[in-house]
């Protein structure tokens, strides 16, 4: 075998076509090093030393090889190339945090007079983000209710630019439509951006649905252990590269070397955890809904979702691993005293606010996440002080329902 063979076998960064989400997952990368690393590497590297200043020169004109790490990077490059193949898309980048995802598709997309039609119940920094920060620069936001298409098809005005989804939402599970917000998006002229957070692409392909641009949270699902805060945006070649990247490239919302190695391990065991959180939570979702004190149970899997149908089809016939649930409870007050106790009854789940990890966390919305919002605000969206939600992990499925059952079991002796 020649030297040339040789390097070229070693690298592996040639595949073949067609392969298969699960293979994508674990074989997407840069071309290895000569030292024919099976594992990728971590590039922990701000600059890359040039052959001679011809050549530094021409990467700085074309952007297409490493000269400083704010703009690429071969670890954060393997990343999104993984994450592109994974969902099908021509291109993906990265960014520190789901929220600076969204940060640099509005610096990218908008300008000042422009409109967003944004649905009223995505993550509460998301809202806060466009209500507050964009409306600052003069991109105004519209909020509509998530399942009503057509309050979205209403809300279009000339200037709308761009639309804004979340599916399932955070933490009642509500499930839009992704094909029908695309045609309303292709009548407005506007872009259609989906938050696929809690699916991923293992579930839910958004793009294929008519959608523009898939967002995450790459801290959640895409790392998968809880270590790491990351973001990501797929969609086409002319959005990523030709109108992201720059932006990426002179604001600086840069992914870490460190954090995409993690999360570029995390995306080997994706299809595994969605699977197995996905089927834990079906069953403490059944479970809970056989419960005398809890009076409902958000979940999409459920036959007993409003959008359960829809969810199933648009989800790979999969609700996802977050569960949300209603305590009894007629006055305020009793039913956060009863959701306080059946958090602090547990002695396996975490308390925490985050979600995707292999840890089950039990939040109370009404003093967490949605703790900023008025009463009135908190109404409206339907998150009540008797409400819990469950990021369902890897534990035994008997080990969550026995942890919650120890609430449960004595609220009545409270
Ligand atoms: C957590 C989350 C975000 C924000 O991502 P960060 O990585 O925390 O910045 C956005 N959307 C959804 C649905 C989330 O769960």
């Amino acid at each position: 075998m020649s030297q040339d063979d040789e390097a070229r076998r070693i690298a592996r960064a040639q595949l073949p076509a067609g392969l298969r989400p699960e293979t994508l997952a674990v074989r997407t990368a840069l071309a290895s090093s000569q030292h024919g690393e099976n594992s990728e590497a971590l590039f922990l590297t701000s600059a890359y030393v040039q052959p001679d200043a011809e050549t530094s020169a021409r990467r700085f004109a074309d952007m297409e090889d490493f000269t400083y790490s704010r703009t690429s990077n071969p670890t954060v490059r393997t990343l999104e190339a993984r994450l592109a193949a994974m969902e099908g898309a021509e291109a993906a980048v990265a960014t520190a945090t789901g929220m600076s995802a969204i940060l640099m598709i509005i610096m990218g997309l908008l300008k000042a007079g422009d409109h967003v039609i944004c649905s009223r119940s995505v993550f509460g920094s998301t809202i806060s983000l466009f209500a507050k920060e964009f409306g600052k620069f003069g991109v105004e936001t519209t909020f509509v209710a998530q399942t009503d298409v057509q309050a979205w098809r209403e809300a279009v005005k000339p200037s709308t630019k761009l639309l804004f989804a979340e599916t399932p939402t955070n933490p009642l599970t509500d499930v839009c439509d992704i094909a029908a917000l695309a045609e309303v998006a292709r009548g407005a002229g506007a872009v259609l951006v989906v938050d696929n957070t809690f699916c991923t692409s293992v579930l839910q392909r958004p793009l294929s649905l008519g959608a523009d641009l898939s967002l995450y949270s790459g801290t959640k699902f895409l790392d998968g252990q809880g270590r790491v805060m990351a973001g990501a945006v797929c969609g086409s070649k002319r959005l990523i590269q030709d109108v992201f990247g720059p932006v990426v490239r002179s604001a600086g919302m840069t992914l870490s070397p460190f954090n995409a190695w993690v999360l570029i391990k995390g995306l080997e065991t994706l299809n595994l955890r969605m699977a197995a959180q996905s089927a834990n939570a079906l069953a403490v979702a059944r479970w809970l809904e056989a419960q005398p004190d809890v009076a409902r149970v958000y979940y999409p899997g459920l036959a007993s979702h409003p959008q359960h149908e829809l969810a199933m089809r648009q989800q790979s016939g999969v609700g996802g691993a977050v569960v949300s649930f209603d305590l009894r409870g007629d006055a305020p007050e009793a039913a956060k005293a009863a959701a306080f106790h059946v958090i602090n009854s547990t002695q396996v789940l975490s308390v925490a606010t985050n979600l995707g990890d292999t840890k089950s966390i039990i939040t109370h919305p009404a003093t967490t996440s949605h703790g900023r919002l008025t009463p009135a605000q908190r109404q409206a969206a339907g998150i009540g002080e008797g409400l819990i939600r469950l990021a369902v992990g890897l534990e035994h499925v008997d080990d969550i329902t026995d942890d919650l059952q120890r609430g449960l079991s004595t609220l009545r002796s409270q």
